[in-house]
């Protein structure tokens, strides 16, 4: 990499930081954010990537279920609970659950990631039954599920100790927690936005007690709404901070807010600068978290294929339903899948070496049409067949 490139754009202190691999500080962040050279900042964010995960790009065959939109917390950047003039409430029974999953036991998926609205008429057992339902349907998946705010309903019903009642989903089945929740941890924020919602700082006492209860746990960030550049930096040091705590967070994905049927309408939809821009900062700032994921629900396959080489090592998956943000601001297109071909090109396209990866990032065995000869042939150190290498 010339180093021209970060002399021009004004990043040779954050360049040697990241080359030695010293931590940046919130004015590092800061910097980021405002330097209008984004090639730079993602050429810079390419060398810890590489440095980290190589020329890997993860995916896993995952499945969503969104299972209530029912929700009584009317976040207004939310275009997914069931309100007058959106979308209708529904709330799935357990046999709904077992069925949606039914519909996909072709696939060998490795993980159903379940999250959904505040629904107060649900009982605690409705919960463990859910769990138990997609571990009865489908042995062996991994099970990541309920944001922090769910835990909080779901403790609320269960009126018991919350190690308790992480006791009693882990029993059920539960294997991890998702990002979600908090959204951004900012008290203005907060406060503006969701304040029906547990606040920054309840947020990270839930995290720290599922990293107590023997949780993994994945990390997010919602920009784009009306948080400031100050804000970002902030959650971003914040979330390392409790990693360096707990060092519980398995990934970090940023997330691109949509305005389209939320009470944020009028506010501008993500761009590729934005987007590009806050996966290449999270992989500089977040010297903590192992992957950085780049969701392409949200960030668009074809951005997602660029994210690669500005930070992103991880792809998401083939998600199947997912109702919390439509394709292209579809209301009511559930289906939204990338079969794993298509996903295997857009990463072999942009020129890095996809891996089948389970929820831990543990290397799936390639056992199809898909079996790629240069990744065999890493495996065994036997040589690259020629014809691949030609
Ligand atoms: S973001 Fe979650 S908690 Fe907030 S309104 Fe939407 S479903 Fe409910």
């Amino acid at each position: 990499m010339s180093m021209r490139l970060f002399e021009t754009a004004g990043l040779t202190g954050i360049y040697d930081k990241a080359m030695s691999g010293t931590r940046l500080s919130a004015e590092d962040g800061l910097a980021l954010y405002e330097n209008p050279n984004l090639n730079a900042v993602g050429a810079l964010a390419n060398i810890v990537r590489e440095r980290m995960n190589g020329n890997l790009t993860y995916y896993v065959r995952n499945q969503h279920i969104n299972y209530t939109n029912v929700c009584n917390k009317g976040c207004k950047f939310c275009a997914f609970y069931a309100q007058k003039g959106g979308p209708d409430p529904y709330t799935m029974s357990i046999d709904d659950v077992k069925n949606r999953l039914r519909m996909h036991l072709d696939v060998p998926i490795k993980e159903v990631h379940m999250v959904a609205g505040i629904n107060p008429k649900l009982p605690y057992q409705y919960y463990l039954d859910l769990l138990r339902a997609v571990k009865e349907t489908r042995p062996g998946v991994h099970i990541k599920a309920f944001t922090c705010v769910e835990i909080v309903e779901i403790q609320r019903q269960a009126n018991k100790p919350l190690a308790e009642v992480f006791a009693d989903l882990r029993e059920a089945g539960l294997d991890s927690l998702p990002g979600g929740g908090i959204e951004i941890l900012s008290d203005r924020v907060h406060m503006e936005l969701f304040d029906r919602k547990i606040d920054g700082a309840e947020w990270m006492e839930i995290s720290k007690a599922a990293a107590e209860a023997g949780l993994l746990q994945y990390a997010t960030m919602l920009y784009g709404h009306i948080e400031t550049i100050p804000e970002r930096v902030e959650h971003l040091v914040k979330m390392r901070a409790l990693q360096d705590e707990t060092k519980h967070f398995v990934t970090f994905t940023p997330l691109s807010f949509h305005p389209e049927g939320t009470q944020l309408s009028h506010l501008p939809h993500p761009t590729g600068d934005g987007d590009l821009r806050n996966i290449a900062i999270s992989r500089l700032m977040l010297d903590n978290f192992q992957h950085i994921k780049t969701f392409w629900i949200m960030n668009t396959p074809q951005v997602s294929q660029l994210a690669q080489w500005y930070g992103a090592d991880d792809l998401d998956g083939t998600i199947h339903e997912y109702e919390i943000t439509y394709k292209d601001g579809e209301q009511g297109n559930k289906s939204q899948v990338l079969t794993r071909p298509q996903l295997v090109e857009l990463i072999r396209e942009a020129g890095r070496t996809p891996i089948e990866r389970d929820s831990f990032y543990n290397e799936v065995e390639a056992t199809d049409e898909l079996h790629d000869p240069v990744r065999q042939a890493q495996k065994s150190h036997a040589p690259i067949p020629l014809a691949v290498m030609n």
